[in-house]
């Protein structure tokens, strides 16, 4: 628990600090990029290698724009608006969206486990979570390779809920799973840090996962990675089975699987 409040406060004063920057910055970059615009439709024909500066200098201030933008729509974190929902809906209506970031050099699935309970959560920041997983699974399959992802129900037992301070009992788990590079331990170990990214300067901001971890905390939940260098990665999210009104007199679909975290 008092992890969990160090990692919210750290997550706080960096949305603070990162936001103030990344505002300017983002200023800057449209005086930068508007400028350079008008070099392009200036400049005469030859020599050739002045237009290939200027598209160089072009896509570098379009990365940075992207990655400002990036940083901003973290600062602005929306408060939660946790409501009931299906986990497979939400990631069957993901599909249009999960194909565009992946291109077509990777294969999707989609494992969806029938009779999945449902949960409590933000539907956007689960969706963006998930999207999160995926581009982090994108950018380790340079070369192509398979995404999964997997939908089921689980038990957590005594000892996974005490080591993820979590009340034992029934959760959901929706598994992200890549057959790309895979993380080293010491990667693994420093992975939800903020800012933590071993990403070329201007690919990763190292928020990704850290923004995964912040969410699934408050949401009830907990997020493990599998991972193993050269064998890929998973990503687990533990989300507590969300028991209403509907579901608190039908016991009949809830049979514990084995899965533990
Ligand atoms: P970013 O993606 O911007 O670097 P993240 O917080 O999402 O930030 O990830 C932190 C680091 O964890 C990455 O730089 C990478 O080293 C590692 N990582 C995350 N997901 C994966 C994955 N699916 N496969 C291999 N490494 C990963």
């Amino acid at each position: 628990a008092e992890e969990n409040l160090r990692h919210a406060q750290k997550m706080e004063t960096v949305g603070q600090l990162t936001g103030g920057i990344a505002h300017d910055f983002n200023n800057l970059l449209q005086i930068v990029t508007g400028n350079l615009e008008i070099i392009g439709r200036n400049l005469p024909a030859e020599p050739a290698r002045l237009h290939r500066s200027l598209d160089h200098a072009m896509t570098g201030a379009r990365r940075a724009a992207t990655l400002t933008q990036r940083l901003l729509a973290f600062a602005r974190q929306q408060p939660l608006a946790p409501r009931r929902l299906e986990p497979n809906r939400l990631v069957a209506g993901m599909s249009e969206l999960l194909h565009r970031t992946l291109g077509e050099t990777i294969e999707i699935e989609t494992v969806e486990a029938a009779r999945l309970w449902p949960v409590e959560a933000d539907p956007n920041q689960l969706e963006n979570a998930i999207l999160n997983l995926a581009i982090n699974a994108r950018d380790a399959m340079p070369e192509g390779g398979k995404l999964t992802i997997e939908t089921s129900n689980a038990w957590m037992d005594e000892a996974a809920a005490r080591h993820a301070e979590l009340p034992a009992g029934q959760y959901v788990v929706l598994s992200v799973s890549d057959t790309g590079s895979g993380m080293d331990e010491a990667t693994i170990g420093r992975a939800f840090e903020p800012f933590f990214t071993t990403k070329e300067v201007g690919r990763g901001t190292g928020l990704g996962l850290s923004m995964v971890y912040g969410f699934v905390r408050q949401s009830g939940g907990h997020v493990k990675i599998y991972s193993e260098p050269g064998h890929g990665t998973s990503v687990k999210i533990f989300l507590p089975r969300f028991v209403g009104p509907a579901e608190a007199e039908d016991e009949a679909d809830s049979a514990p699987a084995p899965e533990a975290g």
